[in-house]
């Protein structure tokens, strides 16, 4: 048995034909599952009945598990997959005032390891199918009732670009009219700065949001507290993203945790506006870091955090400073994840 949506709408065609079937009972397949949220092809109406007999033995469209929804006071919803092979995945509904967000992982585990979070900590297991990637979205949109669902974020767990071509096919379906229809320039995906990826993704032609984390502003902190940085270290990140900036003609935002004795103070402020100066089209998204026991790491307190802000709003940087979300569900990636997988 597959994975349905592991096929792309021509993919799909393509097996129709295979059975001598009509090619456009494809759209109609792609509108049951992903518009109408139907999960059983034996209620897709409009099709022949051996058609729906034949893609019951061959296919299913959902074959993971909702194990536990936990709800923040402040909104931010988080909930835990698990997948057939026992391993977990974690999506977060952010609502905002006019957007509903969706951050959908794309790994089970990171082999990144950063320092200040979760999803490395247990290892890197294996990639999700596009198929698993458009099941969380699926999963949220219908079977959690965020019909709304406006936005995706590729921020879950795992690093997106060390998945890329699973990755880009679900974009590519999310985006498709025949199916979730979500605009390209309300799709994310957040990277910690695979160089080489960012590069591929230049050459797309998608009109897609990146966003890059930064997390301190010299090699030294960075390659403490991200070990990708010792791979792809700042001066070829930055030269990599101003020539996508340029490419693409397209915004980078640049994410920012801030941890409490790490990169907050304000040298690593002004190493940070020097960096980004000659980068047009691009702003800095700081974020306090969220509270993580396993890694003894945390938020500096408030005052430090507003004069790392305002040093880089006079040098002339867009800044925006987010609230951490769901702190008291452990939103921060891979956290929720990990303590149910000690369980
Ligand atoms: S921040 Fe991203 S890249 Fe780093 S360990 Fe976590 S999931 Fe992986």
């Amino acid at each position: 048995m597959r994975d349905i949506k592991d096929l792309t709408l021509e993919e799909l065609r393509q097996v129709l034909q295979g059975w001598k079937q009509a090619g456009f009972h494809a759209r109609q397949i792609f509108s049951w599952i992903y518009k109408k949220g139907i999960q059983d092809f034996s209620q897709m109406s409009d099709l022949p009945a051996d058609l729906r007999r034949r893609l019951q033995e061959n296919f299913f469209i959902l074959d993971f598990r909702l194990a536990r929804v936990f709800q923040s006071g402040d909104g931010t919803e988080k909930s835990l997959f698990a997948l057939k092979d026992k391993s977990f995945i974690e999506a977060v509904i952010i609502p905002a005032e006019k957007r509903l967000t969706g951050c959908v992982s794309t790994q089970v585990g990171c082999r990144f390891n950063c320092r200040f979070c979760a999803s490395g900590l247990g290892g890197f297991k294996r990639n999700l199918t596009t198929g698993e990637i458009l099941g969380e979205v699926l999963y949220l949109k219908n079977n959690l009732g965020h019909k709304r669902l406006s936005h995706i974020v590729f921020m879950g767990v795992g690093e997106p670009l060390d998945n890329y071509n699973n990755l880009l096919k679900a974009i590519r379906i999310i985006n498709s009219g025949y199916s979730f229809n979500i605009a390209a320039r309300r799709i994310t995906i957040s990277t910690c700065g695979i160089i080489p990826g960012i590069k591929r993704l230049a050459d797309e032609g998608l009109q897609i949001e990146l966003s890059v984390s930064l997390h301190a502003s010299d090699d030294k902190t960075r390659s403490a507290l991200m070990l990708v940085n010792r791979k792809y270290p700042l001066k070829d990140l930055i030269a990599a993203c101003s020539e996508y900036i340029k490419k693409t003609n397209r915004q980078i935002t640049f994410e920012y945790v801030l941890i409490k004795n790490a990169n907050s103070d304000l040298q690593s402020a002004r190493n940070l506006s020097t960096i980004l100066k000659d980068l047009n089209l691009s702003k800095v998204n700081l974020i306090p870091c969220n509270t993580v026991r396993e890694l003894k790491v945390g938020p500096p307190d408030k005052p430090q955090v507003l004069l790392f802000r305002d040093y880089l709003l006079k040098s002339g940087v867009k800044v925006t400073l987010r609230k951490p979300r769901g702190q008291d569900i452990e939103a921060a990636c891979g956290q929720l994840r990990l303590r149910y997988e000690k369980k």
